[in-house]
């Protein structure tokens, strides 16, 4: 896979404060990357640099083999940005707002349009901009980042104010872009639904990059225990679980539901423990690390670290 983005020891100064600092990676084309961090952790500023928006103070960008920073019209129009806030027009129909951009970006006005149904905008093209909701406006916003066929696509918290269905729409649309072969930046604070559909993950802290990687292989480097989930039969006994080794770290999350830390290969030992001793099990789940708790890490050892 060829490599569409390229940040080569790269800090971004504001006067004493470092927005960016020291970071590198690559993406390549197909990837689909979340980019996560607390408020004010540098990733708008990342996105801006690769869209040459800004310079960095140190180090190379580099998009589509050249500095996005120098505003060559080929390269730009290759990308696809949705801003954090993103607004339009209040007085142009949707349809107006998508031609505009079309014509700005020199791409076909009809394949434009399509667009508007692909993020379920056809039936609301005609109307006002100001009499859209926030999510169908953040939805014009993704329909205005696809004109043109992206060959990198960078997002500014996509999903924020979109409904539960229209969140997964907007996966399905990026999951497909990235499957074609873009490479997608996506930057948000929803990290569980980022788990099952992001490739890999940067997770950023005060600038700097703390983790990068799959969300196996950020697993693997954390090594936070594993759960073991039990649900006991409604017959069983209430009362202390006897037949857990001594020094298992457990919790009953209801009547029937015990949670142990364990490794996953322990699991089988532990519904052995559980029937030798009389105690039915229905059911038994692996729970690996979440999202949510490898961030909370990483920004641990981090903060620690510095
Ligand atoms: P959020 O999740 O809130 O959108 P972020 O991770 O996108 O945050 P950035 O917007 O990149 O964070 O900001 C990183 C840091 O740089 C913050 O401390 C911010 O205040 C600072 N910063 C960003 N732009 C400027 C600017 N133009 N002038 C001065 N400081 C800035």
């Amino acid at each position: 896979m060829s490599c569409t983005v390229r940040l080569t020891d790269v800090t971004k100064a504001y006067g004493r404060i470092k927005a960016v600092c020291g970071v590198s990676f690559e993406l390549k084309q197909g990837e689909l990357v979340a980019l996560i961090g607390h408020n004010g952790a540098g990733k708008t500023t990342l996105m801006k640099l690769m869209l040459g928006l800004i310079r960095p103070t140190s180090g190379a960008v580099e998009v589509l083999g050249d500095n996005p920073a120098l505003g060559q019209f080929a390269g730009r129009r290759q990308l696809g940005y949705l801003p954090e806030n993103v607004s339009f027009d209040s007085v142009l129909t949707g349809r107006e707002t998508q031609v505009f951009y079309a014509r700005l970006k020199r791409e076909p006005v009809a394949e434009a349009l399509k667009l508007l149904d692909t993020v379920g905008l056809g039936d609301a093209a005609r109307r006002r901009v100001g009499t859209y909701s926030k999510g169908m406006r953040q939805r014009l916003g993704l329909a205005q980042a696809l004109i043109g066929h992206p060959r990198v696509l960078l997002l500014d918290e996509p999903t924020t104010g979109l409904d539960p269905e229209l969140r997964q729409t907007f996966y399905e649309v990026i999951q497909h872009l990235s499957a074609g072969g873009a490479t997608v930046l996506l930057s948000s604070h929803a990290l569980t639904e980022l788990e099952e559909r992001a490739g890999r993950v940067i997770i950023m802290n005060r600038g700097v990059k703390v983790a990068d990687g799959s969300i196996d292989h950020l697993r693997r480097l954390a090594q936070l225990p594993t759960r073991i989930r039990l649900k006991v039969s409604d017959s069983a006994p209430a009362g202390p679980l006897s037949w857990l080794p001594d020094d298992a770290v457990c919790r009953r999350l209801n009547g029937h539901i015990v949670e142990i830390d364990a490794a996953p290969e322990q699991k089988l030992e532990l519904l052995h423990r559980a029937t030798a001793a009389g105690t039915p099990v229905d059911d038994l789940d692996v729970v690996p690390p979440t999202l949510d708790e490898l961030y909370t890490h990483f920004l641990r050892q981090a903060e620690q670290a510095g």
